[in-house]
């Protein structure tokens, strides 16, 4: 399976423990440095673990660069600075709706129960947030509010099951004296945290197998290391980077990416041909357990056609190093997966607001969902209920709001971007709705009738057929009319995605489980790796707060494995 998937993971080696030639040993071996691998080194290190951590490349992984929403609530003390009400009833009751039966209801409620003490672990280690709400429905919150509804509970149908609460707690990196949201001010200060206690971290270690004993225990991991202090790292370092800034410069599908895309290549293959002359092989040993967290496989092209092909044509969003490894390093030693299929893609339309103030039709000319849903669940609706095409509506009153509104000083800079690019080279513009229909191939009769219903029922002051509220619904009436593709494959409104599903793991510890349901002895895993509270429903923040969650209670569990050996050593 690995090899068709582009990967060279091999079957794991059978060793005797005691006789192998193990290069470095440690209680708890983490595959993988990202936003789980870390949370998880800090807990372990402070719970009195000795921890080695293996990384690809420099360790942060996807998490070090996302916008840094973090997903907390039920009182946090940052919602208590910012006046914001919540209490982890209404946390859970709204976290029901979004993850279903993903997890079992106790581990909900246990990550609800431990949210406010999450992030107050975050801030005494450094991560700075802020309490200053932002309490209009976006996408995104403007750079100086520190807290939003970075979900769906504003949305009329979820008010009425779940009392809202803005629960996005945007962490931040100062750049330029501006707090910009970024991972990296979790994973820095986190890291930095790690190592001080003592952390092992071994950069552009790539690990490959298992290592098993004749008992079928997981004891330890082979990597390719590049050897420390290597006079080619400096080099390495450069093209990594560079790989990874090529191919965050632009979308792939827009003009000129093609040139991006070919710079990241010629940088990736320069780091490889580096890799392939100096790395070594390193035999790490693990007394209690070998974590993996090296994220989930939304880079690796073979594996999202494999598992997920309706996903093809979206934007990965990730680093380079979400390729799938800890998924089919489980995979090797028996461990079962679970909702591969599973992918949540982002179709963020306010801001501008005038947009989701419009409306989103099928190719049969319907609307399908209130349109001020959360984008990956608009993204979800279009590409696994709508075949993946949408349009979005609009008129030329709409339109002029929508300039206006890219020009707020409140809209961050990506934000602005993207609606000007698609306001001025996205759109099909028509001085009737049947004419726009059957420019864009949408059955026109429908759509007019679509529009005229919604017209309708904002004139009359009635009831929206998908639950709309009332301020935010603008009637579409002024020609020229404009539709917008927002479908999975839409060229100037790329998807970006990320997977969700992964290996299933026993939700007391992370250990891994068989496709019987047996624990592997001496797996764990953790974040995007496994299945987790954002596997059934991503909603901003959830995926950070899950791998915190995760990472944690893995070493919580091989802290009580030791705590057991030494008493079981210490007894007479
Ligand atoms: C631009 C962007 C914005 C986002 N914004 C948000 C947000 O605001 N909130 C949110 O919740 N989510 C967000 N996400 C999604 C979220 O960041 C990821 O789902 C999450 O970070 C995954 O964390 P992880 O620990 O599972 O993996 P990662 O953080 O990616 O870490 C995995 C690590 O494993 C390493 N690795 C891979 N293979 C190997 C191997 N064979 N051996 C050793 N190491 C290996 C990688 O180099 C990497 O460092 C965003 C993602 C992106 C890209």
């Amino acid at each position: 399976m690995a090899a068709e998937m582009g990967l060279s993971i091999d079957a794991p080696a059978i060793v005797d423990p005691d006789r192998h030639a193990w290069d470095w040993e440690a209680d708890l071996v983490i595959v993988g440095f990202g936003g789980a691998g870390i949370a998880a080194a800090v807990e372990a290190l402070e719970a009195g673990l000795s921890v080695i951590a293996v990384d690809r490349f420099e360790g942060g992984g996807s998490t070090a660069v996302n916008g840094g929403v973090f997903y907390a609530g039920g009182g946090t003390s940052v919602q208590i600075e910012a006046g914001e009400s919540d209490d982890p009833q209404a946390m859970l009751d709204y976290l029901r709706i979004e993850a279903g039966e993903v997890v079992a209801d106790e581990t909900l409620r246990r990550f609800v129960a431990e949210s406010p003490q999450t992030i107050d672990w975050l801030r005494r280690h450094g991560a700075p947030f802020e309490g200053s709400v932002w309490r209009a429905k976006c996408s995104y919150p403007p750079l100086d509010h520190f807290l939003y509804h970075s979900d769906n509970s504003l949305v009329a149908d979820y008010v009425a099951r779940a009392k809202p609460a803005a629960r996005g707690h945007r962490v931040y990196k100062t750049n330029g004296g501006k707090a910009w949201g970024l991972g990296a001010g979790i994973t820095d200060p986190l890291t930095r945290a790690a190592l001080d206690a003592g952390l092992q971290l071994h950069r552009f270690a790539e690990a490959h197998q298992l290592v098993r004993d004749a008992a079928g225990q997981v004891v330890g991991v082979n990597v390719h290391a590049m050897p420390a202090g290597d006079d080619a790292l400096p080099r390495l370092v450069h093209h990594c980077r560079r790989a990874e800034a090529w191919l965050a410069t632009l979308p792939p599908s827009l003009p000129f990416a093609s040139l991006t895309m070919a710079r990241s290549r010629h940088h990736q293959r320069k780091a490889a041909a580096i890799e392939a002359r100096r790395r070594v092989p390193r035999s790490i040993r693990a007394r209690y357990g070998v974590l993996l967290s090296t994220g989930g496989f939304v880079t690796n092209s073979r594996m999202l056609a494999r598992f997920a092909p309706k996903y093809r044509d979206a934007m990965p969003n990730a680093t380079l190093g979400e390729q799938g490894a800890g998924i089919l390093l489980g995979m090797s030693a028996g461990g079962a997966t679970a909702l591969m299929d599973r992918v949540s893609g982002w179709r963020f339309i306010n801001p501008p607001k005038a947009w989701s103030d419009a409306i989103v039709v099928n190719r049969a000319g319907r609307r399908f969902v209130d349109e001020t849903v959360y984008g990956a669940t608009l993204g979800e609706h279009i590409v696994e209920r709508q075949d993946g095409r949408a349009w979005l509506i609009y008129d030329r009153t709409a339109r002029r709001q929508a300039f206006a509104q890219a020009r707020d000083p409140h809209i961050v800079p990506f934000q602005r971007d993207v609606t000007l690019l698609n306001l001025v080279m996205n759109y099909r513009k028509a001085t009737s709705l049947a004419a726009l229909g059957r420019s864009v191939g949408i059955d026109s009769a429908e759509l007019e009738r679509t529009v005229a219903t919604y017209n309708r029922a904002i004139a009359d002051d009635a009831a929206d057929a998908f639950g709309k509220k009332r301020a935010d619904r603008q009637p579409i009436v002024t020609p020229p009319f404009y539709a917008m593709d927002i479908s999975v494959d839409s060229r100037f409104l790329p998807l970006p995605i990320i997977t969700v599903g992964g290996l299933q793991v026993d939700e007391g510890t992370g250990q891994v489980r068989d496709d019987a349901g047996e624990r592997i002895d001496g797996l764990y895993a953790a974040g995007r790796t496994a299945i987790g509270i954002a596997s059934q429903t991503y909603v901003s923040g959830l995926s950070f707060a899950d791998c915190v969650f995760s990472g944690r209670r893995v070493a919580r569990a091989i802290a009580v494995l030791k705590a057991r050996d030494g008493a079981i050593v210490q007894s007479p």
